[in-house]
Order: structure tokens, then C-alpha cells, then sequence
């Protein structure tokens, strides 16, 4: 009796011999020592079995009619998916040039018959264990396979014209393909024409000269999703040979959530938390914008400062909740009337606001101040304690100038803030406007007398 193996997994060995006598007793000694057994008659069945099982070792009889066991081994070696089974020869032909011939062919052992079981018992458990330690090449391939099928990043295969010729699941599902539809696309479907460019002259580099730079670095790109929006993300490509062919891999990382998130931080960094306008930083920027584009095109830029009329009077009366209540409805009315992209209005401190409204001239302006002044009284929010009305209302400072570049932008906006103190003394809840009329400063300093 031959003593049992014990496998942490069962071993699943192939038996081909076209002798029933000979597959019954090798099937038995297998089964008994505990591996799994498939067994075929001819050389035709033993390729389809091992094709679809996949078994860890196969018996091989090399005299068989038909396709003979030299055969069924050659077609097994040239199929990818059972090159790496190993195989045991069986024969009665002892003949060293058969041996050898078996050998060539990619056998791993030849046992002579008559069969000993026991010597084919050791000759399969010594295979087996052999080739326990060593990844076959179809499971190195599968677990590959297996990673770049469930990783989160986008991975394609570039050839050196551009030309995808292979993209995992990833990178089908950010850029909107099925399996397989990207493959035969160009890099130029994906990117922009002057980036794609870039990428083919440094493929074509790489082509040319080993030597060069291993690997593009990431970088953020926009890349053409199959439906023509644009998604950011960072790709990093690099080159490498296969199998005698220079080609690419990128990899695909999908950057929108950081995007959003880093557009939100930008957002709420230009936006006032209380009235949900635009902030003091964010006029700064614009205003410089606007009062550049207007020295260019010589069109009128009108300046509205307006301050809350005895907003402390509210405040003590009715509390500090009640006037930010009343801040952010007096934001909406000035948010209402500042409709263009070339305008905007924003809380430029405390109860103070500011408008800008680009290519607008002075009776415009002036229009748009007393529509804003007569939106604020309207609200009625009462302010009982206000010596001017038994409202909220505002006074409101209007600067208009068509700038040069002589002119200062910071004195424009304190002749704004002059003429909405010119307001006050005239006794709130009005409208004081200065016209520069000309384009000089010098015109306006006279008007508001600075
Ligand atoms: P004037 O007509 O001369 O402008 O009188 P005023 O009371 O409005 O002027 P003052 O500058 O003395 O007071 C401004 C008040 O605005 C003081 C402050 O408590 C109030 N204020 C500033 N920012 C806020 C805010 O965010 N919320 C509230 N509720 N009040 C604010
Ligand atoms: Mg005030
Ligand atoms: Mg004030």
C-alpha cells in the first residue's frame, strides 16, 4: 500500500492512455493518494480537457492512435492557456532517442512502462511539488489580469503612432466606452490637438532613442469622455517593451472630486458667508479687471458705494440677528441689480456694499443707485430708532469715469466713498453721484473737490 499524500488543495492530474487496463489503475493510485482525476483515451480529448481544466500535471502515453503523445504535448506547449502544465511521458519505447525527443518536446520526466505505481507515485509528487512554488505563467498572467480588471485607475496600452490598443475596465467606465470600444482609438481622440501632439513627438523620441526620459510624470489633462465633455485627470505615461514592441502605458487617475472640492474651497474663499455675495477679495480682483478692460476700450465704469443708514440703531433695537437678516436682503436687492458678467456686487465690510458696473455711464448709474436706494426703503424694514426714516434705508456714493492710464484706480474708488458720505450729510437715504466726464483724473479730483 502506498502511503496517502496530504495536499492543502488537491492536486488535479490528467491521465491520457488510450488502455482502459492502464487509465483504471493509474486513476485508482491517483485518487488514492488523494489528488482529483480527469482522464481522456486520445490526444484530441486530452487537449480539450486540459484546456478547460487547467490540471496541475498530465500523465502523457506516447503510444497512442491518433493524435500520439509527441503531438498532444507539442499542441499543448504552443496554447497559452496550458503551455505551463507539466507533463510526465509514459512509454514501453525506452529508446534514449525517444526519451530525448520527449524531453524537446517540454516533458518534464519520462516514466518507463510496464508501470510501477510507486515510482509514478514519487515521479508525480516530485513534479507536483516543483511546480507548486513556481506561479505558473497562465496564473501569472490571470492574476495580472485580475488587477488591472479591478484597479481604480484608468490603464491603456499606447502604441508609438498614438493608436489605444488596449484600455481596462477603469479607464472604459471614466471615458464612457464599453469593453473593447476604445481599442483603435488615438490618443488624439482623448486629448486636445497641441497636447496630443506633444505626447506623439516624446513617443516618437522615446522610439528613437532609448535613452530618453523614462516617464512623463503625472500631469493633469483634460481628457474627452465619448460623450465631448471634458473630465480633469492626472495622467502619467511611460514607456516600455513588450515583446519586441515599444509601447506606452498610461494610467488615468480621475481628479474631478478633488477638482470640485478645490473649486468649492475657491468659491467659498471669494464668496461673504453671511449675505452669500461676492466678498471684498473677490471685488478687488474684478474691479482691477474691469478698470483694465475699460482703459482698453474706453467705455464708462460706474462705481456704487452704499452704507446702511443707522444700522447700529437697528442693530441696539431689534438685535444683531435681526441685521443680518436685514444685510443679506439688502445684498439680494444690490445682487438684482448687478444682472451683466460685467457687473457684480459685493459686502465690502460691515454694512458697507459695493457695486460695479461695467461699460454703464453716468445716468445710468445714477439710475440704477436710486432704483437700489428706493428697493432697500421699500422692504420697510422698521428701524425704530432712526432719526432719518421709520425704515432701513441707504445712502448710496456713484463714481463714473472712463479710465486712462494716467488714472488710479484706488482714487476712483474713494471719489465713490466721498460722493456716499456726500450722501449722508444731505441727509441719507439718497443718491450723491460724481461725473469724471473726461477721461482724467484730474476732471474728477475738481468734481468731488479731493
Ligand atoms: P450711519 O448712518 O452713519 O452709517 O450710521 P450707522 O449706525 O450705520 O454707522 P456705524 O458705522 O456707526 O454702525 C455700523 C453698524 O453696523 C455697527 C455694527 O454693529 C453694524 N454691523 C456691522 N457689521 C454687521 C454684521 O455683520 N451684522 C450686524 N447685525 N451688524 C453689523
Ligand atoms: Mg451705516
Ligand atoms: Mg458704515
Amino acid at each position: 500500500m502506498i502511503p496517502a499524500v496530504s495536499s492543502p488543495r488537491e492536486a488535479a492530474i490528467l491521465i491520457v492512455d488510450d488502455a482502459p487496463a492502464n487509465i483504471d489503475l493509474l486513476r485508482a493510485t491517483m485518487a488514492q493518494q488523494g489528488y482529483q482525476t480527469f482522464v481522456a483515451t486520445s490526444g484530441e480529448r486530452a487537449l480539450s480537457i486540459a484546456r478547460r481544466v487547467h490540471p496541475d500535471l498530465i500523465l502523457l502515453d506516447v503510444m497512442m492512435p491518433g493524435m500520439g503523445g509527441l503531438e498532444t504535448c507539442r499542441q499543448l506547449k504552443l496554447h497559452a492557456g496550458t503551455e505551463d502544465i507539466p507533463v510526465i511521458f509514459m512509454s514501453a519505447r525506452t529508446d534514449t532517442e525517444d526519451v530525448l525527443a520527449g524531453f524537446d518536446l517540454g516533458a518534464v520526466d519520462y516514466i518507463a512502462k510496464p508501470l510501477h505505481m510507486a515510482e509514478v507515485c514519487a515521479r508525480v509528487r516530485a513534479q507536483l511539488q516543483a511546480h507548486s512554488h513556481t506561479e505558473t505563467r497562465w496564473e501569472q498572467a490571470q492574476r495580472l489580469r485580475m488587477i488591472v480588471d479591478n484597479m481604480a485607475e484608468g490603464l491603456m496600452i499606447l502604441e508609438t503612432c498614438g493608436r489605444i490598443q488596449y484600455s481596462n475596465p477603469a479607464c472604459d467606465a471614466y471615458l464612457g466606452y464599453g469593453p473593447g470600444q476604445l481599442a483603435g482609438h488615438a490618443i488624439g481622440d482623448l486629448l486636445a490637438a497641441p497636447l496630443a501632439q506633444e505626447y506623439l513627438a516624446w513617443f516618437d523620441a522615446c522610439a528613437a532613442d532609448p535613452g530618453a526620459p523614462l516617464a512623463s510624470g503625472a500631469r493633469e489633462v483634460a481628457v474627452r469622455h465619448r460623450d465631448g465633455s471634458a473630465h480633469p485627470m492626472d495622467l502619467t505615461v511611460t514607456p516600455m517593451h513588450s515583446g519586441g514592441e515599444q509601447v506606452f502605458i498610461g494610467l488615468l487617475h480621475d481628479i474631478s472630486h478633488r477638482k470640485q472640492y478645490e473649486s468649492s474651497l475657491e468659491r467659498a474663499a471669494l464668496v461673504d458667508p453671511l449675505t452669500k455675495i461676492a466678498n471684498r477679495r473677490h471685488f478687488d480682483r474684478f474691479f482691477e479687471q474691469e478698470w483694465q478692460r475699460a482703459v482698453r476700450s474706453s467705455e464708462p465704469l460706474s462705481l456704487l458705494v452704499l452704507d446702511v443708514d443707522h444700522f447700529k440703531l437697528y442693530n441696539d433695537a431689534l438685535g444683531h440677528a435681526a441685521g443680518d437678516g436685514a444685510l443679506r436682503e439688502v445684498a439680494a436687492i444690490l445682487q438684482a441689480h448687478a444682472m451683466r458678467p460685467t457687473d457684480l456686487a459685493a459686502r465690502y465690510g460691515g454694512e458697507e456694499f459695493v457695486v460695479l458696473f461695467g461699460e454703464t455711464g453716468a445716468d445710468a448709474a445714477r439710475a440704477l443707485a436710486e432704483s437700489i436706494r428706493a428697493r432697500v426703503e421699500a422692504l420697510a424694514l422698521p428701524n425704530p430708532s432712526s432719526p432719518t426714516s421709520a425704515w432701513i434705508t441707504s445712502s448710496i456714493g456713484v463714481a463714473t469715469i472712463v479710465p486712462n492710464q494716467l488714472d488710479d484706480i484706488a482714487k476712483f474708488f474713494v471719489a465713490a466713498d466721498r460722493a456716499m458720505y456726500a450722501a449722508k450729510d444731505a441727509g441719507r437715504n439718497g443718491v450723491a453721484a460724481v461725473d469724471a466726464g473726461s477721461s482724467t483724473w484730474e476732471a474728477l479730483r475738481a468734481m468731488v473737490k479731493l
